[in-house]
């Protein structure tokens, strides 16, 4: 008596089945503002789960949760300099779907669907737009990573790979696992975000099959740190999978010292390692979260010396044109000479400690050590 009950749905998935994509859900609109979103959605899709809508406090930009994922007038906005591609990634794939800027490891996007559609997203120009890789696409660039013994980290990124079923997950890291030169696999992932129902025991399990494996997370503000999203962190971490955060500086979510050390702190205590803070891309459609350069200054000189020190993330710049990712330091170093380095401590204070190591003191004549070599110095003329 074979009759077929359909399963019912488990929470995640009435997450995405019930998400919201049409912009007159946003209350109290006049109608030529509803039909200039629904504009913007056309270009840059709407999406968005009941959970992550549930955040909101303030239905209107005022609110940090509300403007990162609602679609805003402002996304036309463009000045000529920015573009829907300013990394080059399409430009560093060597196969579809597969970015190699860095020789040893490389960016693997495995769809381009979301749990949530981030105003903000550096790859607003394919996300929820470009059809999902099929088998042999994926295949071809695995194929690709076996044969380039160069790579040994890859890294799963979107869209949001979460979005996958276990099994298709489970198809890719599995293929990626069986290349001997492959050390680390590692996913980028909104999901503890915005779905993190998503992060169930099996899903955790099937991961751990592939150890060593990681995840970077993405958190934007404190109140992102509920108590169903330390629960998905704390199951990823209690399941041997070390979890980092990039965490996107964004006008009029977290442009803010105070804010940004709430979040880190909120972090932590999730058992979440604060890795990245990115500078705003130029990309199209998103220069209303812009910041200053110096605000990400700011915020670090805020964090440096004034809170756990691996509670501080690294603030960096994806250099326009494929550069890749160039970390951006407040400046300690008041002088370096051959003598001496002076150096700025987190309150102000100014400290020197002795540039040249043991050579120069233990050793007679022209010892040269790398630290006292003269030559060495002279390669940095900025310190001179
Ligand atoms: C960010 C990024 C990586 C990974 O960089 P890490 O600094 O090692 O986290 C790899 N490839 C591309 C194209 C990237 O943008
Ligand atoms: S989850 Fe990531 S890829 Fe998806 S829209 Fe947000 S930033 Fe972009």
């Amino acid at each position: 008596m074979a009759h077929q009950r359909s399963r019912p749905r488990a929470e995640w998935q009435e997450q995405l089945a019930t998400g919201v994509r049409d912009v007159r859900e946003i209350p109290g609109l006049t109608e030529e503002q509803y039909q200039r979103l629904e504009a913007i959605a056309e270009e840059y899709p709407f999406f968005t789960t009941p959970y992550y809508l549930s955040l909101i406090e303030n239905w209107d930009a005022s609110d940090p949760i509300f403007l990162q994922q609602m679609p805003d007038a402002r996304e036309f906005e463009n000045p000529s300099f920015l573009e829907d591609d300013p990394l080059d990634e399409e430009d560093d794939m060597p196969v579809p779907h597969l970015t190699h800027r860095y020789p040893d490891r490389v960016l693997f996007v495995v769809t381009h669907t979301c749990a949530m559609y981030c105003r903000f997203c550096t790859r607003k120009r394919k996300v929820g737009k470009n059809p999902v890789p099929r088998p042999e696409e994926l295949q071809r660039a695995i194929d690709y990573i076996a044969e380039h013994e160069e790579i040994r980290d890859v890294l799963l990124s979107g869209g949001d790979p979460l979005t996958l079923t276990d099994s298709a997950l489970e198809w890719i890291i599995s293929r990626l696992r069986a290349i001997p030169h492959v050390e680390l696999i590692r996913i980028g992932s909104k999901i503890p975000c915005v779905n993190p129902e998503r992060i169930t025991p099996e899903l955790c399990e099937m991961l751990a099959r592939y150890h060593p494996f990681y995840l970077n997370t993405h958190f934007n503000h404190p109140r992102e740190l509920t108590p169903e999203a330390v629960r998905a962190c704390g199951l990823l971490v209690d399941h041997g999978i070390p979890v980092g955060c990039q965490t996107v500086l964004l006008r009029g979510v977290n442009d803010d010292p105070e804010v940004m050390k709430e979040l880190m702190h909120a972090l932590l205590k999730a058992r979440v390692k604060p890795y990245y803070i990115y500078q705003a891309d130029l990309v199209k459609g998103t220069d209303y979260f812009r910041t200053s350069v110096q605000k990400g200054l700011e915020i670090i000189e805020s964090l440096q010396g004034h809170t756990t020190g691996f509670g501080v993330p690294t603030f960096v710049i994806d250099a326009p044109g494929g550069g890749g990712k160039i970390p951006v330091t407040p400046d300690r170093i008041v002088s370096l000479t051959d003598d001496a380095i002076t150096l700025r401590n987190f309150e102000g204070g100014v400290y020197e400690y002795p540039a040249h190591g043991y050579s120069r003191d233990h050793a007679d004549g022209d010892a040269v050590s790398q630290n006292g070599d003269p030559e060495a110095s002279r390669a940095y003329p900025i310190y001179d």
